[in-house]
C-alpha cells in the first residue's frame, strides 16, 4: 500500500445579485421564457460594446473585504477564448491579471481543529449561456438567457486534504456569500457552483501530484461524493502502478462516478488577450473603504454576542446561521430585554415558520416589535407558555398585535384577584370535601383544586394566583 494523501482545491463560481447582467440592461430573471433577456451586446452582435455594471464590482469588492483579500483600485478584464455553443461571442470576459480581489482566507473547522483555506483570487467574469438538450427529438437547443450573467470565480489554494473539508468550506462560504447579500445562492439555479480539483501525493511531501478536475457541481453532496470517488480512482492507478493523467471530469451523480471530458487544457490553449472593448476597472479607495465600513458583522462575531447573553449553543448557532436572525433578533432584543425568552420562541416557533413561508425574518408579518409584546406578556404572566404556543402561529400569519389577539382568542391569563376569587369560590362549592380536606392540611388537594380552576377557566387562569384564592377562601370554612 504507498501512503498517499489527497489535495483539495476549489473553484467557486457565484451569481452576483444584480437586477441586470454583467455588460448589458438585461434582466436576470431566472425562469424566464428562453431567449426573452437578450440583447446584441450578450448575444455577441458585431460592433456591439459592452458597458460594466457598477453594483456588480461592488459586490465582488464587498465579497473579497468579508474574505480578507486585497480588492485591486485597478484590474483588467480578458478574453478567454473557447469554442461552445451557449457561448456566443466565442470568448468568455474574464480576469487574468490583474483580478479585483487578490489573497484572503477562511478559517473553517477541521476534524484536526481549525484551519485555515487561503485563496488565491476571486475575479468578475460573465456565464455562458445553456444547452437545453432535447432527448426526446434528438436536438439541442441553446438559451441565451443565462449569457452574460455576472459571476465572481473565487479560487483557492490547495489546502484542503479531504472531502469533509471542502463540503465544509463550501457551506461556510455559501452561508458567507448569502448573508452579505453578494448572491442568492440557489443552489438548484445553478448560482453558486464549483469546480473541485483532487490530486494525491507521497504523505508528507510537498511536491503536489497530478490533479483531475471535475467541473460544475451545484450541490455540497454532490462536490463530496465527487472528491471520495476521484481519490479512490487516483489510488487505484497509483497502486497498479500507472500514472494520473491531468484531465477535466464530469461527475455522474446518480452512478456516483467521474468520467472524461477533455484532457486539460492549459491557460495558453485559451490565447487569453486584454478585452479590447473595455476599459481598465477602477475603483475609489473611498468605495472601498465604504464597502468595508457596510460589511456586517461577521458570524464569529456574533455567535460571541449571542453566547454572551447567555443562550445555549443550538440555539446562537441557529440565530447565527439562518440569514436575517441576528438582526431580527437584535430589534426584537433592543424592544424588550429577554435574550433568552426572545431566542427561544425565535428558534421553536418563530424561524421555523419563516422557513416553511421561505422569507426572511424581517419580511415576516409578524415584526420585532411583535415578539418583543409576545415576550413580555409571557414574563410578565398574562400569557402562558402553552397559550403562547398556541396563539402563534395566527400571530405569525396575522401580523396583529399579541395583546389583542390573545384577548380575541381567550387566552390571557385571568390575573385579576377578582376574577380568580370567583373561581375559587366555584370551586370549593362543588367540592366541599377536598376543600374540607385542604383545610385539615392534605396539602395535596392545593393542586387538585387549583386544577378544577384551571379546567374551569379553560387554562387561562394564572395558577399562582388561583392558588392563594384558595388558600384565602379556605381560611372561612368551618
Ligand atoms: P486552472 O485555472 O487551470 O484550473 P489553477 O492553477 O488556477 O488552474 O488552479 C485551479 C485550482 O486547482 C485551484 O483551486 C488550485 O488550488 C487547485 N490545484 C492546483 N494544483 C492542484 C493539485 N496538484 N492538486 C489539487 N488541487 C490543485
Ligand atoms: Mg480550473
Ligand atoms: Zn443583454
Amino acid at each position: 500500500m504507498l501512503n498517499l494523501e489527497p489535495v483539495v482545491g476549489l473553484e467557486i463560481h457565484a451569481q452576483l445579485k444584480t437586477k441586470t447582467k454583467l455588460f448589458c440592461s438585461c434582466p436576470i430573471e431566472p425562469g424566464a421564457e428562453p431567449n426573452t433577456n437578450i440583447c446584441e451586446i450578450c448575444t455577441g452582435q458585431p460592433g456591439a460594446l459592452p458597458r460594466m455594471n457598477g453594483k456588480a464590482l461592488e459586490l465582488a469588492a464587498k465579497a473579497g473585504l468579508a474574505l480578507g483579500s486585497t480588492v485591486n483600485e485597478r484590474s483588467l478584464f480578458s478574453r478567454k477564448n473557447y469554442f461552445y455553443p451557449d457561448l456566443p461571442n466565442g470568448f468568455q470576459t474574464s480576469q487574468l491579471d490583474p483580478p479585483i480581489c487578490q489573497g484572503g482566507a477562511l478559517e473553517i473547522e477541521s476534524e484536526s481543529g481549525p484551519k485555515t483555506v487561503r485563496l488565491n483570487r476571486i475575479h468578475l467574469e460573465d456565464d455562458a449561456g445553456k444547452c437545453v438538450h432535447d432527448e426526446k427529438r434528438g436536438r439541442t437547443l441553446v438559451d441565451l438567457n443565462r449569457a452574460g450573467s455576472p459571476l465572481i470565480e473565487i479560487v483557492t489554494e490547495p489546502d484542503l486534504s479531504s472531502s469533509a473539508e471542502a463540503v465544509e468550506f463550501l457551506k461556510k462560504l455559501h452561508t458567507l456569500l448569502v448573508r452579505l447579500d453578494v448572491t442568492e445562492g440557489r443552489l438548484e439555479e445553478g448560482e453558486f457552483r464549483c469546480d473541485v480539483n483532487i490530486s494525491l501525493k507521497p504523505k508528507g511531501s510537498d511536491k503536489l501530484g497530478v490533479r483531475g478536475e471535475i467541473k460544475n457541481l451545484n450541490s455540497f453532496r454532490y462536490a463530496g461524493q465527487a472528491i471520495d470517488y476521484e481519490i479512490k480512482r487516483q489510488s487505484a492507478i497509483y497502486e497498479s502502478g500507472g500514472q494520473v493523467l491531468q484531465e477535466t471530469l464530469h461527475f455522474d451523480p446518480v452512478r456516483r462516478e467521474t468520467r472524461t471530458l477533455r484532457t486539460k487544457e492549459e491557460a495558453r490553449d485559451y490565447r487569453y488577450f486584454p478585452q479590447p472593448d473595455l476599459p481598465p476597472v477602477l475603483i475609489d479607495r473611498e468605495v472601498i473603504q465604504r464597502l468595508k465600513e457596510s460589511l456586517p458583522k461577521s458570524s464569529e462575531q456574533i455567535m460571541n454576542w449571542l453566547l454572551s447573553l447567555g443562550l445555549r449553543e443550538e440555539t446562537a448557532k441557529l440565530i447565527t446561521e439562518r440569514k436575517g436572525a441576528a438582526e431580527y433578533f437584535e430589534k426584537a432584543l433592543s424592544l424588550f430585554s429577554d435574550p433568552k425568552r426572545l431566542a427561544n420562541l425565535m428558534a421553536e416557533l418563530f424561524l421555523p415558520l419563516c422557513q416553511k413561508e421561505n422569507i426572511l425574518p424581517l419580511q415576516a408579518k409578524m415584526g420585532p416589535d411583535k415578539l418583543a409584546s409576545l415576550a413580555r406578556l409571557m414574563a410578565v404572566g398574562t400569557l402562558g407558555r402553552r397559550a403562547a404556543y398556541e396563539l402563534f402561529p395566527d400571530l405569525f400569519q396575522s401580523g396583529e398585535s399579541p395583546e389583542r389577539l390573545a384577548k380575541d382568542k381567550g387566552l390571557s391569563q385571568v390575573s385579576d384577584p377578582a376574577a380568580v376569587a370567583s373561581l375559587a369560590e366555584e370551586v370549593i362549592k362543588a367540592y366541599p370535601k377536598e376543600a374540607k380536606d385542604l383545610k385539615l392540611g392534605k396539602e395535596k388537594m392545593l393542586n387538585f383544586l387549583v386544577g378544577k380552576i384551571m379546567n374551569l377557566s379553560k387554562g387561562t387562569a394564572d395558577p399562582k394566583a388561583a392558588g392563594q384564592a384558595i388558600a384565602e377562601l379556605i381560611k372561612n370554612l368551618p
